[in-house]
């Protein structure tokens, strides 16, 4: 087939992808090149807030086309303030900076963190506590901020002043904190990529707690948590804790490459003009698609989402070759029995689209999946999780 040949002749081999090739979609409804249809349990990596070709979204990023597609950033646009102004309200955080993904909303937040600590303290102070198996990008700053050794290879000079700690484990953050001299704490409410692993509330509120005392900023790394991922708008708030900086991207813009770093208190205003920005950052049309979803992202949105994950959770229990789920709302990772890698392939063949993390099989579909396509699907994996 063509685009697989083309893909090997002329894309740069970063990626071992699957053998699909979708030409379209609706919804959680993917359909391939032949013509054969998935239920999708992905998102496109919990990008597709509310599936593909979601009607609203699709008529708020074309008419958003048709009137102004970029400007920059050196005159006011109102899709951007629109759209900082919904996540300030959605979030009680004060201040929004745009970028185009995760790696650079991290990037910004942990620029931020150090400018603020250097404003306040002046130089050295500028360690950023991460944690183990986390991920936070691909840059070489954000590899650095990754706490997986895997990571830290090849590219060497990487950014300094990292420390990784081990997540859940208040004993040995309070250690971290005293050997350093810290600024920041970052981490992901469940780590996605490191294997869906739930940071616990207390380990979260006593952190805080901690933080705040030595004013070290708490920053949350929402990129694929956040956006109603959880059940909650953002991860953290299940610990009923408040971050100085939330990065977030993914599904932020339901499809569109959209990166966000929000300013608590402490930090809106840490960036004067000068020390950040971002060319296509907060595009007109990328911020259109984004308030179409972050609009939607409402109480009864995140009571479904919660609904739909204590159903998966249900519909696994007990269930053979299933060892546990972990995660929250419509983030979640099964522990199976068998390999992670065997049942994806075997849910593509079956027509259902998974993902992994580490060894767990991940689920992260859109959020608006109807109750009959979940339910289809996770009767496949459960199937196929059963099998010898
Ligand atoms: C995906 C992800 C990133 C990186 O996002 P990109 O858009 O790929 O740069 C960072 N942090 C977390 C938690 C992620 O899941």
């Amino acid at each position: 087939m063509s685009v697989v040949s083309n893909d090997k002749q002329y894309i740069a081999s970063t990626y071992a992808r699957s053998p699909l090739s979708v030409s379209e979609g609706n919804g959680s409804h993917l359909t391939d090149f032949d013509g054969k249809e998935y239920i999708d349990l992905s998102a496109g990596i919990a990008v597709n807030t509310f599936g593909v070709a979601d009607a609203e979204w699709v008529k708020a990023v074309s008419e958003q086309a048709q009137k102004l597609q970029h400007i920059s950033n050196l005159y006011y646009t109102k899709p951007q303030t629109d759209l900082a102004k919904l996540l300030c309200e959605k979030t009680g955080l004060c201040k929004v900076f745009f970028s185009n993904s995760g790696a650079e909303a991290n990037e910004c937040a942990i620029k931020t963190a150090r400018k603020y600590s250097f404003d306040k303290y002046g130089e050295g102070r500028y360690t950023i506590i991460t944690l183990k198996n986390s991920f936070h990008g691909r840059t070489i700053t954000t590899l650095s901020a990754t706490g997986q050794d895997t990571y830290h290879t090849i590219f060497n000079p990487f950014t300094e002043g990292f420390v990784y700690a081990e997540a859940n484990n208040i004993d040995d953050l309070k250690q971290k904190i005293e050997e350093n001299n810290c600024c920041a704490f970052m981490f992901e409410a469940i780590q996605g990529e490191g294997g869906v692993n739930v940071l616990c509330d207390e380990y979260l509120k006593e952190a805080a707690k901690i933080c705040e005392e030595k004013d070290i900023l708490l920053i949350a790394d929402e990129v694929q948590t956040g956006n109603g991922r959880t059940g909650k708008y953002f991860g953290y708030m299940h610990s009923g804790i408040t971050p100085d900086i939330v990065s977030t991207a993914k599904g932020l813009a339901g499809g569109l490459p959209m990166g966000a770093t929000l300013f608590g208190e402490k930090t809106k205003d840490v960036l004067v003009p000068g020390t950040h920005g971002s060319t296509f950052g907060g595009n007109p049309v990328c911020a259109a698609g984004a308030v179409s979803i972050v609009s939607r992202i409402d109480d009864a949105l995140l009571c479904e989402v919660t609904r739909k994950g204590e159903l998966v959770k249900e519909l696994l229990k007990d269930a053979k070759g299933v060892e546990s789920v972990s995660g929250r709302g419509l983030m979640l990772g099964i522990k199976t029995t068998r390999p992670a890698k065997d049942i994806v392939v075997e849910a593509l063949e079956k027509g259902v689209v998974v993902l992994t993390a580490k060894d767990k099989v991940r689920l992260l579909p859109p959020l608006n999946i109807a109750d009959e396509q979940l339910i289809k699907a996770i009767n496949i994996i459960k199937d196929i999780c059963g099998k010898e």
